[in-house]
């Protein structure tokens, strides 16, 4: 899709749980080749955002569309296919297996079918086309020289670049990382921003759900903030870190 193609959108979208009303009107759109980041304190609703927007749970109200088309009416299976792609805020991967395979795996959720079917069915040719993506996807991301080490004797940083490299492999238009700062070093935080520069510059669309202000602010280009579910800023990272009631929800106002 060309620069500025809105992938993902959502349109006032409202989940409530019971009377708990998790996420309350909220629009915002990922664009190709925008970094677009949503954050807030703990219990904003992010990860309730996050389930919505990848398609896991439906809006109470409101509606999310996916290449222009409504999710609620997809069923799961297309979401890759049609160019969504993901990780998950606490990493999935394979430990004892290798870098290579994890990222093959990925590569399987391309061809619409389960990846035990697809496992069993997979003549020579084909296992050697997934094996040749999925090392392609590592050396984008610049772990080529840990395709053939066990996941995990990796450090988390690199288990998350695992991840996205991944999800890279079913060749998504949007990715979505939930948290893919949490829990890493300065310097891990450092290489996993430059590497999502360098997605961005190809083209692609990501949407980062982030507790990490700092991480999101010299990474996004636009950044939509929660608090009790309700958008209270929105804007490009000097405006919203400029506004009082960010200033107010993230120190504890
Ligand atoms: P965040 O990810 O920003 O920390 P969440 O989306 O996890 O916030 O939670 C937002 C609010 O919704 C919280 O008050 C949380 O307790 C509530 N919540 C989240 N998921 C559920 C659920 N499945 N059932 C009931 N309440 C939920
Ligand atoms: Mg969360």
């Amino acid at each position: 899709p060309a620069r500025g193609t809105v992938l993902l959108q959502s349109s006032s979208v409202t989940k409530r749980f019971g009377g708990l009303v998790a996420n309350n009107s909220v629009s915002m759109n990922v664009k190709a080749g925008e970094i677009h980041a949503l954050i807030g304190p703990n219990g904003a609703g992010k990860s309730t955002f996050f389930n919505m927007i990848s398609g896991v749970d439906d809006p109470t109200e409101g509606e999310v569309r996916l290449m222009d088309k409504p999710m609620r009416e997809l069923p799961a299976r297309d979401f890759a296919s049609l160019g969504l792609g993901r990780t998950f805020q606490h990493v999935r991967l394979l430990g004892q297996r290798s870098v290579i395979e994890n990222v093959a795996l990925g590569a399987h959720l391309r061809a619409k079918r389960g990846w035990v079917a697809s496992m069993l069915r997979l003549d020579r040719g084909e296992e050697a086309a997934l094996l040749a993506e999925a090392r392609h996807q590592i050396e984008r991301c610049g772990l080529g020289a840990h395709a053939d080490t066990p996941a995990a004797s990796l450090a988390l940083g690199q288990q998350r670049v695992v991840e996205i490299a991944r999800a890279l492999a079913s060749q998504p238009a949007v990715l979505l990382l939930d948290e893919p700062a949490a829990g890493l070093r300065h310097l891990e935080k450092r290489a996993l921003a430059e590497l999502l520069s360098q997605l961005r510059a190809e083209g692609l669309g990501i949407l980062v759900v982030e507790h990490d202000m700092e991480f999101v602010m010299n990474l996004a280009d636009r950044i939509t903030v929660l608090e009790f579910g309700t958008v209270i800023a929105e804007g490009k990272p000097a405006e919203v870190q400029a506004n009082p009631r960010v200033l107010d929800a993230y120190l504890g106002g």
